[in-house]
């Protein structure tokens, strides 16, 4: 069998993610031994993004023109995208202003009253943009599910949904 061509990168985010990812050394070696790993920009630069991938797992949320053209790319060169970590699934961090402030004040008061404010849009997951056929949560997620992720996606299929726990007060 033909190891599965992987693209793993991010949006607007903090990296803890991909980092947790990276920090899977028990399971990585055996897992990676079953994949390809052509695009990992955080891990190895110079990766470029012009093959087409079994699947591409993303963290973060979409709040730049940046963000949405990556993402459309990936989806567009990806059988399965996976929105991967609380950032990706919900917006998390990126989004929390959202229901705040508009996000020319929020620009205004990182970036004062500068002629040209950077371009940025209110932080949205990803599922706003492109069909998403498979989510990990958490902030960042636990390494078991990382595991079971790769092992799915190496084995040709997607991850079981889950359930969580909801807390109530
Ligand atoms: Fe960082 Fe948490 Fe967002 Fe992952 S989900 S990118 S760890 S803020």
């Amino acid at each position: 069998m033909r190891p599965m061509k992987l693209a793993i990168t991010g949006l607007t985010a903090c990296s803890g993610c991909q980092l947790t990812l990276l920090n899977c050394e028990d399971e990585l070696p055996e897992l990676l031994a079953r994949c390809e790993l052509v695009y990992f920009p955080l891990a190895e630069s110079g990766n470029k993004l012009e093959v087409q991938f079994d699947a591409a797992i993303v963290e973060g949320a979409v709040s730049t023109p940046k963000d949405l053209e990556l993402l459309f790319r990936l989806r567009n060169a990806s059988k399965v995208l996976v929105a991967y970590g609380t950032c990706a699934l919900f917006g998390g961090v990126a989004a929390m202003n959202n229901m705040t402030c508009s996000r020319h004040d929020l620009l205004q008061a990182v970036f004062g009253a500068a002629e040209k404010l950077p371009e940025s849009f209110a932080p949205a997951p990803l599922a706003n943009y492109v069909s998403v056929d498979a989510v990990v949560t958490g902030c960042p997620p636990e390494k078991q599910e990382i595991a079971e992720l790769l092992a799915a996606l190496a084995a040709g299929t997607l991850p079981p949904p889950r359930s969580y726990p909801v807390c109530t007060e």
